[in-house]
């Protein structure tokens, strides 16, 4: 068994997520970066954080595959005897407006972004701090993100829940809302768009995936111990 604790980040390949892993395991804690397709991205958030004197695993896993997730998390907690940290981190988005959108793109949202959440929470509900990335979209609602949206909605919900269930557990559960965060998810975004966001950003511009991770970090530690159920908002003040 580890001295150290032990988190799972999902998708820690890059984006918001890597920016996790490096921040937990900069803290001291072991992180196992799970990603779905990038094993080569996945290995260099390994190397990075063993340069930086960090300590890391990676395990490549669909998070929207159940009994896949079961063996994933059995491995883990085989493997290193615990696990402390959950975050649930790994998202997709397809958007489109609501009177063209496919099922398919409906029901991809939906099984990698909420699913995948509750699968992560039906199999680590070993651990001390659950933190599930939601989004200000999810909040606030977005034109052309119908799914995207009840996903992240849905996984307030779904924290909420887990949360009431688990505490007796002394297990804490809490979501984090980014807002505009500079990942591939939103380079992807036109120009128009992108700066559309801006108008609507108190702050006046997009945050860093370091922004979110700081507030990830805060839930996780044993000082956020009394607070669960609650969804903190990175995002420059979108929503309030
Ligand atoms: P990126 O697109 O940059 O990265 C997504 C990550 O998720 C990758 O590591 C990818 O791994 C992984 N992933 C996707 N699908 C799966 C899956 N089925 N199983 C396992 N891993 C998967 O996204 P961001 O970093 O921007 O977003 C991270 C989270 O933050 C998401 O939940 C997103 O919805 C949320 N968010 C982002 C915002 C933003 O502005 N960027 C705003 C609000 C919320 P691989 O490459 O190996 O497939």
């Amino acid at each position: 068994m580890l001295e150290q604790k032990v988190a799972v980040v999902t998708g820690a390949s890059r984006g918001i997520g890597r920016a996790i892993a490096e921040k937990l395991a900069e803290e001291g804690v072991f992180v196992v970066i799970n990603y779905r397709g990038n094993e080569e991205q996945a290995k260099q958030v390994q190397q990075t954080i063993k340069e930086q004197g960090g300590n890391a695993g990676i395990y490549g896993c669909d998070v929207s595959d159940f009994s896949a997730c079961e063996a994933f998390f059995k491995d883990v907690i085989e493997t290193y005897g615990r696990l402390d940290i959950l975050v649930n981190n790994a998202g997709i988005t397809r958007d489109g407006l609501l009177m063209k959108m496919t099922e398919s793109d409906y029901d991809a949202v939906l099984q990698t972004n909420l699913k995948g959440t509750f699968n992560g929470i039906r199999f680590a509900s070993r651990s001390g701090r659950i933190i599930n990335i939601s989004s200000v979209s999810g909040i606030l609602g977005n034109a052309g993100q119908a799914n995207y949206s009840a996903s992240k909605a849905g996984v307030i919900g779904l924290t909420k829940s887990a949360a009431r269930e688990l505490a007796s557990r002394g297990i804490t559960v809490n979501a984090v809302a980014p807002g505009f965060i500079k990942t591939e998810m939103t380079e992807v975004l036109s120009e128009q768009v992108q700066n559309h966001a801006k108008s609507q950003i108190p702050l006046g511009s997009f945050g860093n995936p370091e922004d979110v991770a700081e507030a990830v970090w805060f839930l996780a530690s044993d000082k956020a111990g009394y607070i669960t159920g609650q969804v903190l908002n990175v995002d420059g003040g979108m929503a309030m």
